[in-house]
């Protein structure tokens, strides 16, 4: 049998791979954790709110130990048309109960790296992954670094969305534009007690606020605002066919990059108050995954292992994101395949034994669940007319120019009249949502 340098060897120390790591660490592998960036966390974006039980299973104590911004007791989904905005808020302290925060990666990642280390796995930053190979027994990770190759029973391939080891060894192939989104965010400096004015909250409580309708009727484009500690990170998501369907159609001549919807976004009078008299920290740009269950890549072969985003596993919900627990929950379950197999003396079922597993998680049942939603998502009616009627509705609800204009519901039913929405495409995207959602 050929000697091994480690047990596994994970790619990437983002949190997929970090979880992976402190498992096996956990469990007296012999694991290395490897990464291209000097520091963890420095090449990662995310919004973004961690949904953080599967965190607590795997380190109880993280809440008290890990750098957190703030804990979340309200989401708000906004619908944008003209100058109004409808919200739909939900505020409840009985979020507090649960372990949900927002974080900026920078720090956390550090703080679970270095868990990571406690537990006994072998950091190694500064290095990059270049291609992993199979051999009858074992499996070799080849490196930037001279005399770099690293032999090992099994590989978590936890490198991201443009993961080189799902490319190098031919598990997947590179995704293609209507797969991806372009995310890119800023994140400002406007003080603590100033976050907690603004969105009305005490102490270390967050908020997530989610915009769609801006531009008007540009399908899959959305923003969001997280508060942080001090910083309040405000971004914006588009898939990358949208963004050539602003070029093509002709939204505006000559059509027009996220960042500078972004800058737009953040000038409207009804988001302005929030994001004003900004001191920038940070400014992002990242692609992301926007896969439905069924168009997600392969994720195994043999002895490889793909988690996180390396293995598509990003829901955009439409009310929220979920990335970093699935990221999580695959990472830990492809350190339990290793575990099982090293137990069974046969790592040749190490990556099919994960996906099995990884199939009948939350993480694959909530995506096959909201298989559709993808889909939905794309539809221009979500960003254009139907915020437009519940606007028209609500303004002639709360007018006193409208008064004896007949009963809410008819106003409901001109508004509709009004739009471009045809009775038929209620009666479908009606049943499609509740299909989705
Ligand atoms: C704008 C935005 C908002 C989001 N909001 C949320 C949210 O609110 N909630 C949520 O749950 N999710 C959110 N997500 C999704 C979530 O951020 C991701 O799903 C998650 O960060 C993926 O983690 P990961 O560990 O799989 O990959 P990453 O965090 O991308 O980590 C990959 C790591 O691999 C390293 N690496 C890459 N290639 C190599 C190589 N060849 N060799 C060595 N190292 C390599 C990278 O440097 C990096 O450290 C958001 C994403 C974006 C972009």
């Amino acid at each position: 049998m050929t000697a091994v340098d480690f047990d596994v060897v994970v790619v990437g120390a983002g949190r997929a791979g970090t979880a992976a790591a402190y498992k096996l660490a956990a469990e007296d592998f012999d694991v290395a954790l490897v990464e291209r960036a000097k520091q963890p966390g420095m090449k990662n974006v995310t919004g973004g709110v961690l949904y953080g039980q599967i965190l607590a299973d795997l380190v109880p104590e993280f809440p008290e130990e890990a750098p957190l911004e703030r804990h979340v007791v309200e989401h708000n989904i906004k619908l944008l048309h003209g100058d109004a905005e409808v919200s739909i808020g939900y505020r409840d302290m009985d979020l507090l109960e649960e372990p949900n925060y927002t974080l900026m990666l920078g720090k956390f990642d550090r703080w679970f790296v270095d868990r990571a280390v406690d537990e006994g796995a072998v950091f190694v930053p500064e290095t990059t992954v270049r291609d992993v190979t199979q051999a009858r027994d074992h499996a070799v990770v080849h490196t930037d670094r001279e005399n770099g190759d690293l032999a090992c029973h099994a590989v978590i391939g936890a490198d991201g969305v443009n993961t080189t080891v799902g490319r190098a060894t031919g598990i997947q192939r590179t995704m293609r534009n209507p797969d991806m989104a372009l995310s890119v965010k800023k994140v400002i400096d406007v003080g603590r007690d100033t976050i907690n004015e603004r969105f009305n909250l005490d102490s270390d409580e967050g908020a997530a606020y989610i915009y769609t309708g801006f531009p008007e009727g540009a399908p899959t484009i959305g923003y969001f605002i997280y508060t942080y500690d001090e910083y309040i990170s405000v971004g914006a998501v588009g898939g990358l066919e949208v963004l050539r369907w602003l070029g093509d159609e002709g939204y505006a001549e000559s059509g027009t990059p996220l960042y500078s919807l972004l800058e737009e976004f953040v000038e409207l009078d009804t988001v302005r108050p929030y994001v004003q008299g900004e001191s920038l920290q940070e400014y992002q740009g990242i692609l992301l995954p926007e896969l439905s269950y069924e168009s997600l890549p392969d994720r195994y072969d043999r002895r490889i292992a793909l988690v996180g985003d390396a293995a598509g596993l990003v829901l955009n919900k439409g009310y929220t994101f979920r990335g970093l627990d699935y990221g999580i929950k695959s990472g830990l379950l492809a350190a339990e395949s290793a575990i099982a197999c090293d137990r069974e003396g046969n790592w040749e079922a190490f990556g099919r034994r994960y996906d099995q597993w990884l199939e009948n998680s939350y993480v694959l049942q909530d995506m096959k669940q909201h298989r559709h939603l993808p889909e939905f998502l794309k539809n221009e009616r979500m960003y254009g007319a139907y915020p437009g009627i519940a606007t028209e509705t609500l303004r002639g609800m709360y007018s006193a120019g409208s008064d004896a204009q007949g009963l809410t519901w008819k106003q409901a039913y001109r508004a509709f009249r009004n739009s471009d929405a045809g009775f038929l495409d209620l009666l479908k995207d009606g049943y499609r949502g509740l299909r989705s959602l």
